[in-house]
């Protein structure tokens, strides 16, 4: 095994160099629960802390390492424990805002190449809701591939895959059966060696099934309460970062299962720059497209050009990123007066001691 299967490229080798010269241990977060990791080599894993001071430092959450992070680490001379001394740049990471009064962003995943978003082909078919993980996907950086599964279910699976590709322009969409593992092959395509993909999709909708199938064993329980003495239901509570057989690697945590829109209006733009290069032509540059006049998006619906369902998701991403964005300016705004309140404190602490 190389460092490289690991998903290491130049990107990271050059940030590295600083920590290189210090002795430390380039390793992959493969596991995070709270604060406690596991990281790994190609040597094997190594159980991590997080010293005092990388918290103290670390200022934001956004700061602390996440499942697909690489960090530069001391390795403890006895046993396989290691100390995380620095975290190196994320290529991209997926985040949600945190609990809480104040919004914050809290990476769930780093680091991804591709993501599977995947979508039943019986009731659970929406394509709003494809539309939104589509969006997330893309303002991450990461590669969307569309898995339409329970093929076996669906009469009419090449419509739906007709219908996805016309919201998806430009993006693969492939019919599986995770069930009787039919189509899942393709998935190998995508997987080569180094690259990491993470699964976005509804509950239910066969990700743990599909996994399996790649990992060639039933490593993730299907529908099962899966970890020991917990007495919730959950389909999988795994954060890990999983090698497969064939090469590449898959992420499933529960924070990626719990991802809201976040950030900016990057993947939005490019889900619906239809919808976007339409709006250039409102009158108003500010329209809001409910009852402004010369509304290019109300005529489009009107004369039936635009599908109001598409509309309305439109709008609705459009108000949580504008309600998000909101809240950061906000934050902003609280921890700049604090910051100035601070300093002329400072002054005049200065002053009294002069
Ligand atoms: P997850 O919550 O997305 O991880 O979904 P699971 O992998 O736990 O699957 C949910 C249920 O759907 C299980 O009962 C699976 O056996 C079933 N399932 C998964 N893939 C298929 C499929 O291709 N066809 C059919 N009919 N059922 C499937
Ligand atoms: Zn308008």
């Amino acid at each position: 095994m190389q460092l490289t299967d690991l998903g290491w490229n130049s990107f990271f080798d050059n940030h590295f160099e600083p920590y290189r010269k210090q002795n430390l241990t380039a390793l992959r977060i493969t596991r995070a629960n709270r604060e406690k990791y596991i990281a790994r080599n190609e040597l094997g894993a190594f159980t991590c802390d997080l010293p005092g001071k990388f918290r103290f430092d670390a200022g934001s959450k956004n700061n602390f390492p996440a499942v697909g992070d690489w960090v530069a680490a001391s390795i403890q001379p006895m046993g396989k424990k290691a100390v995380i001394q620095a975290l190196l740049p994320r290529q991209n990471a997926f985040s949600r805002k945190t609990a809480g009064h104040l919004t914050e962003e809290q990476v769930v995943a780093a680091n991804i190449d591709l993501v599977f978003i995947v979508c039943g082909l019986d009731l659970n078919f929406n394509l709003r809701r494809i539309e939104r993980y589509l969006s997330l996907a893309l303002e991450s950086g990461a590669v969307p591939v569309v898995l339409l599964n329970k093929d076996d279910l669906c009469a009419e699976a090449e419509t739906r895959k007709h219908e996805v590709q016309t919201i998806a322009l430009g993006v693969d969409v492939h019919t599986v059966s995770a069930h009787r593992k039919a189509g899942l092959d393709i998935l190998n395509a995508y997987l080569q060696t180094g690259k990491t993909a993470a699964f976005l999709g509804s509950s239910g909708v066969g990700k743990s099934t599909i996994i399996n199938s790649l990992l060639g064993t039933a490593r993730l329980k299907v529908n099962e309460v899966s970890e020991l003495g917990s007495r919730g239901r959950h389909t999988t509570s795994f954060r890990e970062l999983i090698l497969l057989p064939t090469g590449g690697m898959v992420m499933d945590t529960p924070g990626m299962r719990e991802l809201q829109a976040w950030g900016d209006e990057e993947g939005l733009k490019q889900v619906f720059d239809d919808i976007e290069a339409l709006a250039l032509q409102c009158r108003f540059k500010d329209c809001r497209h409910q009852t402004e006049p010369g509304c290019a998006l109300q005529k489009a619906l009107t004369d039936a050009t635009l599908d109001a369902d598409r509309f309305k998701s439109y709008l609705k991403l459009k108000n949580e990123f504008a309600y998000l964005s909101d809240r950061q300016t906000m934050k902003a705004n609280a921890l700049e007066k604090a910051h100035w309140k601070a300093i002329s404190q400072q002054a005049r602490n200065f002053k009294k001691n002069e």
